[in-house]
């Protein structure tokens, strides 16, 4: 069976103790890999492999860095075919999903890092009279990127390209859950001559590997993604350390429709926030108000389109939704559907297991499913699924909507359809969320940033801020 190596030191190399992972394909249930189940020996030869490197790279001339990472976004690119197959493959999601969305956006986050290191600038300050203060911003050194399954490459080149573009070294690790496309990305980096140990991949359990990472003293910086309680024992081990801490983190996100929105546009914008990748998306909404007026007629639209969506092979184009990423996770969904019925929820579609047959006989495949009737203060309404389930609740103001709204403890994400344009600023303002998407959803320019509040996170992503958080801040004062 195929086996994934880990990226150290610019080699392809075993776990240095000889032992693996079973890696699953969820769209058959079987196991059609090993990955590495590295432990701390491994992260110790690669952050010496990227202290190691690092003096080079961070004096390595912008263009020559920004070329780089320009072969590395040509190679994934080249290879698009392959990792489109991978990250279907690794993750359940539909193939033509992987090609629309996730591998470009790898591509991009490549180049997108590529050209805003050419154009990174730093502040001066001038005291007239007196002296002139300037800020230089350096790399931290070598920095730890984690990232989880949902977007596999998406999310980990999102991490890894600012950091590389800022002149920083990385000890990084995928999920283990999703770790191909990463497996692949290292051999780009190869093809594309990036230097030895600037990047580094060690595959692994985030008990041991991640756990590793975030405690190594030697390892300045964190950027992580992935879930709330993660995030918290993250923070617990990195924080006393003085460690840069970047968490991304779970949501609950709330999608508000008021009565004037664009109705078709809506249902049909609604449907594709509330289900694509299987609801796997942190930023997908989860949490559906309506302004009672048009509850009846929107529900009737909403589930009949929802009704209408295919759940199928990840490889057949004409699958809606693919495989849920693990049984594990699947059975999560499903005691959540249970806790819903118990909480008084009544299921208006979906709900079930889907057997999709042929060669996925053995996947892990769930309806999309719709569910009203809940109080907005219930579990089901309050905590992160992160799967097809969505909750229909009717609202009769906006002061009501924006209390159910902002009563979770999470804050990624909301979405707000309605075409008073008054009414969508007051929104924006007062919504305690890092994103407010007016008449829209997953519409992002790559400048802006990124990121949650209150429990989905600290620190952004995104644009500058990540240029930021990858590098120290160091204030020259000159006296003239
Ligand atoms: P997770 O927290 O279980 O795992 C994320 C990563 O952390 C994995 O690589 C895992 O191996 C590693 N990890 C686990 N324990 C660790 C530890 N003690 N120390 C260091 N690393 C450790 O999350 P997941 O199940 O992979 O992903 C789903 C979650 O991610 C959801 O909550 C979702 O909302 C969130 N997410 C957030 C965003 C965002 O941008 N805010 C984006 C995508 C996903």
């Amino acid at each position: 069976m195929e086996q994934i190596l880990n990226y150290i030191g610019g080699k392809l190399q075993k776990p240095l103790v000889d032992s693996w992972l079973d890696n699953y394909e969820p769209a058959t249930g079987k196991v059609y890999s090993h990955i590495p189940d590295s432990d701390v020996l491994d992260v110790e030869q690669a952050v010496a492999a990227a202290n190691a490197a690092f003096p080079a790279w961070s004096t390595t001339p912008l263009e020559d860095r920004m070329m780089m990472l320009m072969k590395i976004a040509d190679g994934i690119e080249k290879r698009m075919d392959e990792f489109v197959a991978a990250e279907s493959k690794d993750n359940g999601k539909p193939l033509k999903l992987a090609r629309a969305v996730d591998i470009p956006r790898a591509v991009s986050n490549f180049r997108f890092y590529a050209s805003a290191l050419q154009h990174f600038a730093s502040e001066s300050h001038q005291m007239p009279g007196m002296a002139v203060n300037y800020t230089l911003r350096q790399p931290i050194g070598v920095v730890g990127c984690i990232s989880p399954w949902n977007l596999p490459i998406y999310l980990f080149t999102w991490k890894i390209a600012p950091a590389l573009a800022t002149g920083n070294c990385v000890v990084s690790k995928p999920s283990e859950i999703t770790p191909y496309t990463a497996y692949l990305l290292s051999q780009v980096c190869i093809e594309a001559g990036l230097p030895a140990g600037v990047l580094n991949i060690v595959h692994g359990l985030g008990s041991k590997v991640g756990q590793t990472i975030v405690e190594h003293p030697e390892i300045k910086a964190i950027s992580f993604t992935g879930g709330t309680e993660t995030g918290k024992r993250i923070a617990a081990t990195a924080a006393p350390m003085f460690k840069k801490l970047s968490l991304e983190l779970g949501g609950k996100n709330p999608t508000i429709v008021f009565a004037d929105c664009d109705f078709d546009d809506t249902v049909r914008h609604v449907v594709t926030s509330s289900f694509s990748n299987q609801g796997e998306i942190c930023l997908c909404g989860s949490r559906i108000f309506i302004e009672r007026s048009i509850y009846d007629k929107f529900k009737t639209a909403f589930v009949e389109r929802v009704k209408s969506l295919r759940v199928g092979d990840p490889n057949d184009d004409h699958s809606n939704l693919g495989a849920i990423v693990s049984a594990q996770h699947k059975q999560k969904i499903q005691s959540y559907i249970q806790l819903a019925k118990e909480e008084g929820g009544t299921i208006l579609t979906g709900g079930e297991e889907v057997q999709v047959g042929g060669r996925c006989a053995d996947g892990y495949f769930l309806e999309p499913t719709v569910i009203e009737g809940l109080d907005y203060l219930c579990r089901t309404n309050q905590e992160e699924i992160f799967g097809p389930v969505v909750t229909l609740t009717p609202f009769d103001s906006e002061a009501e909507v924006l209390t159910m709204a902002n009563s979770v403890k999470y804050g990624l994400a909301s979405s707000v359809w309605t075409n008073d344009l008054k009414r969508a600023h007051r929104i924006a303002e007062k919504i305690e969320a890092g994103i407010v998407w007016i008449n829209c959803w997953l519409l992002r320019d790559l400048r802006t940033p990124f990121g949650g509040v209150k429990a989905s996170g600290v620190g952004r992503e995104g644009g500058w801020e990540a240029m930021r958080f990858f590098t120290e801040a160091k204030n020259v004062c000159i006296k003239y």
